[in-house]
């Protein structure tokens, strides 16, 4: 656990890393740069051995046709040195019949060997027979008396290069001459060049030992020595005299070679302005003392590997692209992902508001519906209140109404006994016939108020003449009206039927009046005017009540609806009356709106709407 605590994160940082296009970018120019190193250094090693392969079997076969030409007439000197033509000219050199005889056999022998020439000379190089009047190779006595065997030398005359094979012609153990082989391989070398024009640019050459070319399938190159031969080397060279051509010139070709590698090589080729890279390989033919070099043009290799290292380098370059790709996509889908969690997150988070909401929401309507009932409650006992109120209110008026009558029926009574008693029939009738009528009256108030204080069915079912209400409702507080000489005007229909319910009506209509006589109380002018006038094509009816009184202020306006908004002095108004009326018309139907009168009467207009059945005797 603790081993693995600091790579965490270094892991991390590599994570990061990896997600970065930058990163891609150059992790893509590193594999772009790899591939073609790689691509490069394969490709090249490849076409390097394959050419070396081949370059080497042809190697082996110019080696080989070389050795057989040159090893073909090897064994002709030592035949030809026990010839007796020969053995009587070297008994007799200075003899011309000798000499010719010897000729003449030398171009028979010549001609059927294919050699180039065949001659005899003496130690010191004076051509004693010769098969042909060639002129003999330069230090010829030198060659002799370093008892060599065979060497090359070129051909001024020709510009190629010969092969003179010696043998020692001796006469009583002591060699007074010698036979010399010579052979042209200027047919050999126009076969290489033949061959190497066929092999893809191979060149050939052949090196003697003292690194002079003195075969080549490149004309240009014969006689040149090979890497700036040292002094000493050059200074022998030009001693020997067997090649004066090879005198100043070089070629840039190492003296020591790879022999079964090959070696890489730069050389410009005659005629062409740039040095080219070429596999040189090299043979050596030991008993010729002969190196035999094969050079293989390189520029298609090089070419083939530039194309394999772009082809690498492509390679790498969509391999660093496609792991940008699979980066990019792995990061898209990481975001895809995170995003998705992150939907279902707040899609979660989401539920538990609305839930939570709901649940609120729940709640407050428990509490409404609570609410409601316990209002409901409220206002069927307020309701209830205000009657009582009313009741109350109405109860000294009430005594007044029965009091007054009953002391004048008291009064009458009394009257009628005495009456009675003097026998005046007529008058007591007229004085029953009043208290009949007092009677009557009172026992309508008491009717008034049964009805009234009886707690209303909430269903309007039935219709009520609004005429009969608005007259019950003035006979309710007829008793103020008359101590404030209230002048009423009623201007209502009397057959207009409205859908309510009579009781409830008469409350409201009390309420009215009594808040405009409470008004009016110290106006000079005191008048009560009750109208009804059609509505909706007389399907509803709208019931005003206006009064001379001083109104509201605009600022109480507003407030008249609310409950307990009162104006009057403390123990007077209990500020319901007009919200209880409010609620009974809604009932009905309709609504109950105040407004204060305008356009130079003074005074509070109260209006409400019912709906109306019949508008009999109504001028609709
Ligand atoms: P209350 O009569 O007990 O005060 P109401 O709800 O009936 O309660 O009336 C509320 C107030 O409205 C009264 O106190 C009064 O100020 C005002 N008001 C009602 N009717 C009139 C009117 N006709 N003229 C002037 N003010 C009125």
């Amino acid at each position: 656990m603790v081993a693995h605590a600091p790579l965490r994160p270094r892991a991390v940082r590599l994570f990061r890393l990896l997600g970065r296009p930058g990163f891609h970018f150059f992790l893509t120019g590193l594999l772009m740069v790899l591939g073609f190193v790689l691509a490069h250094r394969l490709s090249e090693r490849t076409g390097r051995d394959q050419l070396s392969a081949l370059s080497t079997e042809r190697l082996e076969l110019y080696a080989s046709n070389l050795a057989a030409e040159l090893g073909r007439h090897a064994s002709l000197p030592s035949l030809l040195a026990i010839a007796p033509t020969l053995q009587a000219l070297m008994q007799a050199p200075g003899d011309e019949t000798a000499r010719r005889a010897a000729s003449q056999m030398l171009a028979r022998v010549n001609v059927r060997a294919g050699t180039h020439q065949i001659f005899v000379a003496t130690p010191q190089g004076e051509v004693l027979a010769a098969s042909e009047t060639l002129s003999p190779p330069p230090r010829l006595a030198e060659a002799v008396a370093q008892g060599r065997v065979h060497f090359f030398a070129a051909d001024p005359s020709t510009g190629s290069t010969d092969f003179y094979l010696l043998h020692p012609l001796r006469q009583g153990g002591q060699s007074n001459g010698v036979i010399v082989v010579r052979f042209n391989l200027a047919p050999l070398e126009a076969t290489w060049v033949d061959l190497g024009l066929r092999s893809q640019g191979e060149r050939i050459l052949v090196a003697d030992e003292q690194d002079v070319v003195i075969m080549s399938s490149v004309q240009a190159w014969k006689y040149a020595v090979l890497d700036h031969a040292d002094p000493s080397r050059r200074k022998a060279l030009e001693a020997s005299a067997r090649y004066p051509q090879a005198i100043g010139r070089d070629l840039e070709l190492p003296v020591t070679l790879e022999v079964h590698q090959g070696q890489q090589v730069s050389l410009t080729l005659p005629g062409a302005s740039r040095a080219r890279p070429m596999l040189a390989q090299q043979r050596q033919i030991l008993p010729l003392g002969l190196r035999l070099v094969a050079l293989s043009d390189l520029t298609e290799v090089h070419q083939r590997a530039q194309y394999a290292a772009w082809g690498g380098a492509a390679f790498g370059a969509s391999i660093g692209l496609l792991s940008l790709y699979l980066s990019s996509r792995r990061k898209a889908l990481r975001q895809l992902t995170q995003a998705q969690s992150a939907l279902r997150q707040a899609h979660g988070q989401l539920e538990q508001l609305v839930d939570s909401r709901t649940a609120e929401l729940r709640q407050t309507n428990d509490a409404l519906k609570t609410q409601i009932a316990q209002r409901l409650q409220t206002e069927g006992e307020l309701l209830q209140a205000s009657k009582l109120a009313v009741l109350g209110q109405m109860s000294a008026g009430l005594s007044h109404e029965v009091n007054q009558p009953l002391t004048a029926l008291r009064a009458l009574a009394r009257n009628s006994i005495r009456l009675l008693e003097t026998g005046r029939a007529d008058a007591v009738a007229a004085n029953l016939q009043i208290m009949d009528d007092m009677v009557e009256r009172m026992s309508r108030i008491t009717r008034q108020l049964k009805s009234f204080a009886r707690k209303a069915d909430d269903e309007v079912t039935g219709t009520v003449s609004l005429l009969d209400c608005v007259r019950n409702a003035l006979l309710l507080l007829d008793h103020r009206s008359r101590v404030m000489d209230l002048h009423t005007d009623v201007d209502i229909p009397a057959g207009l039927q409205v859908h309510a319910e009579a009781n409830r009506l008469e409350q409201v209509l009390v309420n009215l009046f009594g808040n405009a006589m409470d008004a009016m109380q110290h106006e000079p002018v005191r008048r009560l005017r009750v109208q009804a006038m059609p509505l909706d094509g007389g399907r509803r009816a709208l019931v005003r009540v206006q009064d001379s009184g001083p109104g509201v202020s605009e600022a109480d306006l507003p407030h008249l609806f609310e409950p307990f908004f009162t104006t009057k002095p403390a123990g007077e108004g209990l500020g319901l009356g007009l919200v209880i009326s409010a609620k009974i018309v809604h009932e009905f139907g309709g609504t109950l709106r105040a407004q204060r009168l305008a356009d130079g009467e003074h005074g509070m207009s109260f209006e409400f709407d019912l709906a109306a059945q019949s508008w009999e005797d109504a001028d609709v």
